[in-house]
């Protein structure tokens, strides 16, 4: 039986890669589903080469343009963001692949779990905002989620037949991004164009930023603390400038697995389509002689402080965390409109997080509530 996919975001860089793994396996995989918000031309483009029978434009304005140009083809074409939640309830949908960035992968995400869909979460703000929500109703509908993100996969694959094995330490490996040694004063210079350029990994604009700020990590920890129901204290973080370890599990014997390979966010991709299966691939492979060296060093927190208030936001718990993702993706945008400097987004973010109210239990509605007030009030802070 072949396994049918919604892609949500297939026109970003998970879902196009995803695409690519999809269509290179087709004996194991169907695109049943693809989505995107705003990029009609590549949307079409992908429609044509990979036949889906859905497909969806959220931004209702490009709905004629995408309709007109695939009325030769078999598919339904659907507008509007409440679309994907229709998409994800297709009985011919197997799996749901979440690529679309930021907040917005919230609802669709919780739609296809109640719709009883396993999903493959690239979305990680999902988990950032809602993470109890969320695994908790992944849970009851007996749901599974399996990370797409480089270093969860890793932490998974080191986890696989570990079941009744207790974890002492996650290492989550970071590499540190185009700023790492930096000082301050530095640091107050950089651009959105230097920030734009990650050493390691080709990205989307938000997940390339908040790999520079090191936000990026301070939200995976959120991420793997309700992927693995692991207490923050047993999460570190340390950097590893080469990626080719992307993270590590510490058991309670001592020892540590790891998983390493070359960055490619396919292999992470393909494993979460495919498990428990390992499907061939032709990847390029890693070469012990392009890297004679593995490096590892403490993050400087001082410097990088998005790191501390993820766990700060963790630690606070109920909707801070949705605080400080609303407050990070307003800022994160700013900066890549030239509204702030570099320097000031942890600044942006703390103080929303001391603003913004307080939910100790927050309930769906609660988190679009947070979600719009931490915009806001970042709005605000950015202006003045
Ligand atoms: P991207 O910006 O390249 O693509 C985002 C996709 O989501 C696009 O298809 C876009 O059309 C869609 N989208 C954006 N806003 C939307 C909205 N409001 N409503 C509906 N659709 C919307 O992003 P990306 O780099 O592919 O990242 C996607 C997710 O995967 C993010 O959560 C990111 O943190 C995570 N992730 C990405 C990578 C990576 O290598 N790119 C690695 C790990 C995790
Ligand atoms: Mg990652």
């Amino acid at each position: 039986m072949k396994k049918r996919i919604a892609v949500l975001g297939s026109t970003g860089s998970i879902g196009t890669q995803a695409l690519e793994v999809i269509s290179n396996n087709p004996d194991k995989f169907e695109i049943e589903v693809i989505t995107a918000q705003r990029n009609t031309d590549l949307l079409i483009d992908q429609a044509f080469k990979f036949r889906p029978k859905h497909v969806v434009i959220t931004d209702k304005q490009k709905y004629s343009k995408v309709k007109n140009d695939l009325s030769g083809l078999p598919v339904k074409v659907y507008a509007g963001e409440d679309s994907l939640k229709e998409v994800v309830n297709l009985a011919s949908v197997d799996m749901v692949l979440t690529a679309i960035v930021g907040f917005a992968g919230l609802f669709p995400t919780i739609s296809a779990i109640k719709a009883g869909k396993d999903i493959a979460l690239a979305n990680k703000e999902t988990l950032v905002v809602a993470g109890e929500l969320v695994t908790r109703l992944a849970h009851e509908n007996k749901v599974n989620i399996y990370p797409v993100d480089s270093e969860h996969s890793a932490i998974f694959q080191c986890l696989t037949g570990e079941n009744k094995n207790t974890i002492e330490k996650i290492y989550l490996t970071a590499s540190g991004g185009p700023f790492r040694g930096m000082s301050y004063n530095e640091l107050k210079k950089v651009t959105k164009e230097q920030a734009l350029l990650h050493p390691n990994w080709d990205m989307g604009n938000k997940i390339t930023i908040d790999s520079a700020t090191l936000m990026n990590k301070g939200l995976e920890v959120i991420e793997a603390k309700w992927l693995f129901n692991i207490e923050p204290a047993k999460i570190e973080v340390v950097v590893h400038p080469q990626s080719i370890i992307h993270s590590i599990v510490q058991f309670k014997d001592g020892s540590m697995k790891a998983q390493m390979g070359l960055p490619d966010m396919r292999l992470p991709i393909q494993y979460a389509l495919g498990y428990p299966e390992r499907i061939k691939s032709d990847f390029p492979r890693f070469s012990f002689s392009d890297y004679p060296q593995l490096t590892f060093e403490k993050p400087d927190l001082k410097i990088f402080r998005n790191i501390k208030l993820a766990y700060e936001a963790l630690e606070k718990g109920g909707n801070v965390p949705c605080i400080l993702n609303a407050a990070n993706e307003t800022v994160v945008e700013a900066f890549l409109e030239d509204k702030i400097t570099f320097i000031k987004i942890p600044d942006i973010i703390e103080a929303t997080m001391n603003k913004a109210s307080y939910i100790y239990n927050p309930a769906l509605d609660d988190y679009s509530e947070s979600d719009k007030e931490a915009r806001f009030i970042a709005r605000q802070l950015i202006k003045s």
